[in-house]
């Protein structure tokens, strides 16, 4: 008998993405997740050493801590690869608002909107965004999300970008999400208000160099190109920066309308291009060929009251790899990636296999972690969430609660409903 740290067993089905990204045209055929009946995993530290059939997995190992997952369905702990978690302050009266009828720009008008969320956390101090960081991290973490990629973009000047950075330090732990750091362009800050490309200028020269300095450095550069925000030509030029100094490259695009963002893809090798309610057609074949993801955000439209969708039908025909991301921040406080999962099958039209490839193995392949994140296998790490559900099948299906059972983040249990001897 080999020790293991944990083992769960009697697994009615388990899905471990063991071949990954997957497409959703892929899935169509669910042979493609990697699903194991009446499976069994053993764990230890960190990792998953073993993964097979409940009996080959009881013969094989022996550890203290044992959990009979009674027929359940399992699946890799949720990637949620599109977030601003960190940022003070909350803006709950303009929620009020937009639903009485106000518009963004009149919210804008009376010191509300994201320059009032720079403000916040420009005041708040390095252990306030931790602390509040910390309880985003433990609530995500108790609804299975075991990896989170974070953006700055709420301090908009040098010293706030790397006061952000610097509040993740401290927080990479078992039992926590994984934290992904990026470094995000968000808006042209009030104090550069008709001076833009002094701003692109301090970006480039200061906040990128600086952002590398932090006690936590991002491993992505991000920009909001969009209508309103960063055009394109202003995009290129911090993507080539943020590149010179090897960061990956990410982008928020055509959530607000097609400006030419999602274009880009052809001249850069971006991981991931999130939002994408106005992707034109003619840039589809582009992310496929790129195998750059469609990060899709559902509550993020909601959020906004927009109606206009992403092309899913379009995107899943033409072989596209498709992820979905929470965009937790102060206009849309969902902090649940397993609430966007079923929200996704209703509003987007994602099946139930989709939208789970689309939180766990999708989105950590959009981080370039999937050989450790986002599948069950013999080295990844022990990120497992355990649902009262008998199948995926149950994703969308039903919805409303918190379905998750078991929670382990890297080894370490976060929660435990079924009990067991551990
Ligand atoms: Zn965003």
């Amino acid at each position: 008998m080999t020790r293991a740290d944990l083992i769960i067993y009697n697994i009615g089905q388990l899905v471990t993405f063991k071949e990954g990204p997957q497409p959703a045209r892929a899935l169509r055929d669910p042979r493609n997740a990697g699903i194991i009946e009446n499976a069994g995993i053993a764990i230890r530290g960190e990792r998953v050493i073993d993964v097979g059939s409940t009996s080959r997995i009881l013969t094989e190992y022996e550890a203290e801590a044992r959990i009979n997952a009674d027929g359940r369905l399992v699946t890799p702990g949720l990637v949620d690869s599109h977030t601003h978690l960190i940022f003070a302050g909350s803006r709950e009266d303009e929620f009020e608002m937009k639903l009485q009828g106000y518009s963004y720009s009149e919210i804008l008008a009376r010191g509300g909107g994201i320059y009032r969320t720079v403000r916040a956390t420009r005041q708040a101090s390095v252990q306030e965004l931790r602390r509040l960081l910390l309880e985003r991290l433990l609530l995500m973490v108790r609804h299975g999300t075991t990896v989170v990629e974070v953006k700055t973009g709420y301090g908009l000047l040098p010293e706030y970008e790397v006061k952000m950075l610097n509040a993740l330090e401290g927080l990479d732990s078992p039992g926590l999400p994984k934290i992904i750091p990026t470094l995000l362009a968000h808006v042209i800050p009030q104090e550069y208000k008709n001076r833009r490309q002094e701003y692109i200028n301090l970006f480039i020269k200061e906040i990128i160099p600086r952002s590398l300095a932090a006690k936590v450095k991002p491993l992505y550069i991000d920009v909001f190109c969009d209508k309103g925000a960063f055009n394109i030509e202003e995009t290129r030029r911090i993507l080539e920066a943020g590149m010179g100094h090897g960061l990956r490259v990410r982008l928020h695009a055509e959530e607000l309308a097609y400006i030419g963002c999602s274009d880009l893809a052809g001249e850069f090798q971006i991981d991931s291009i999130d939002h994408l309610e106005y992707l034109p057609a003619k840039n589809i074949e582009l992310l496929v060929a790129k195998r750059t993801v469609a990060n899709l955000l559902p509550t993020s439209m909601l959020s906004i009251f927009s109606e206009k969708k992403p092309p899913v039908n379009e995107l899943r025909e033409k072989g596209a790899i498709i992820a979905v991301s929470t965009d937790y921040n102060p206009n849309n406080m969902n902090p649940v990636l397993a609430t966007t999962m079923d929200i996704a099958t209703y509003l987007l039209g994602l099946t139930p296999l989709e939208a789970l490839a689309a939180a766990t193995i999708n989105a950590a392949w959009s981080l370039r972690i999937d050989n450790v994140h986002g599948r069950i296998v013999p080295g990844a790490a022990a990120d497992i969430v355990v649902w009262d559900v008998p199948s995926y099948k149950w994703i969308g299906y039903e919805w409303g609660h918190d379905k998750t059972l078991v929670v382990v983040a890297r080894g370490a249990m976060v929660k435990n409903e079924l009990g067991g001897t551990c």
